[in-house]
């Protein structure tokens, strides 16, 4: 099996390294990766300007960095590399739960693979000030690969770690409480600025992805691209049927 792994912190990031060699008991592996941070960079591609792909064997993986984001890793990689299976990314430094899957460059790596009709899984985890310990988590990357690589008809998961976790969950995405927040300060000139930062999230659904690591549990949540609201579009549909009217104009235009 062609295991293609990516991330957005950067090809230098030790979470990139613990996924190469989780995933390397599964078959071959290619990194393919930004040559810089791209955190919080979501799904942009570049397209204004041309990418370059340089190779930086790693720890004895045959690895890549790119001058790009990691939805345009995953593209490039997809591309130069033929027969990938499944797309991996992270291990990233930090959670990706919550709404905070809008931002994040990992979960975007992953979903750049579903978009291109391939399958994508995005590992995070929460630094707590260090570096995680990844060799505390491997077992339990491998118990989610050991899960995830069978079940094909799943073509994207994202995948959080608590720090010391104690078994696999599956999980919704829990969107009720949005964490980012903009906060003032003063350079040491005395000039405004301000951060784009995030806030902790105290209450949490039961069932969601934020409840599972906070029980201990490695959180699984499965996703979709379509982002339509069935609901919504149901019931915007039966006030306005603009459908209904337009189809019926087009209908007395043809006869
Ligand atoms: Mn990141």
């Amino acid at each position: 099996m062609r295991i293609l792994v990516a991330n957005d912190d950067g090809i230098y990031s030790p979470g990139i390294l613990a996924l190469a060699r989780a995933a390397a008991r599964y078959g071959d592996v290619r990194i393919m990766a930004p040559d810089v941070e791209q955190s919080s960079m979501g799904h942009a591609i570049t397209h204004s300007r041309p990418l370059s792909v340089k190779r930086t064997p790693i720890d004895g993986f045959d690895a890549y960095r790119v001058n790009g984001t990691p939805a345009d890793c995953v593209a490039l990689g997809l591309e130069l590399w033929e027969g990938v299976e499944v797309v991996l990314s992270g291990i990233n430094l930090g959670y990706n739960l919550g709404n905070s899957m809008w931002h994040s460059g990992t979960l975007a790596a992953a979903k750049q693979a579903a978009l291109l009709g391939n399958r994508g899984i995005a590992f995070s985890t929460p630094t707590r000030g260090g570096e995680p310990d990844f060799e505390r988590l491997a077992p339990y990357v491998q118990e989610v690969l050991d899960l995830l690589l069978p079940e094909t008809s799943l073509d994207l998961v994202n995948v959080n770690l608590p720090p010391e976790p104690t078994r696999l969950c599956w999980a919704r995405q829990s969107v009720r409480h949005y964490d980012g927040r903009v906060v003032a300060g003063e350079d040491p000139s005395g000039r405004k600025h301000f951060w784009v930062t995030v806030k902790p999230v105290e209450e949490v659904e039961e069932g969601t992805d934020r409840w599972a690591v906070r029980q201990g549990f490695v959180a699984l949540t499965p996703l979709r691209l379509d982002l339509t609201d069935g609901d919504a579009l149901k019931q915007a549909r039966a006030r306005n049927p603009l459908t209904e009217a337009s189809s019926r104009a087009s209908s007395t235009r043809e006869a």
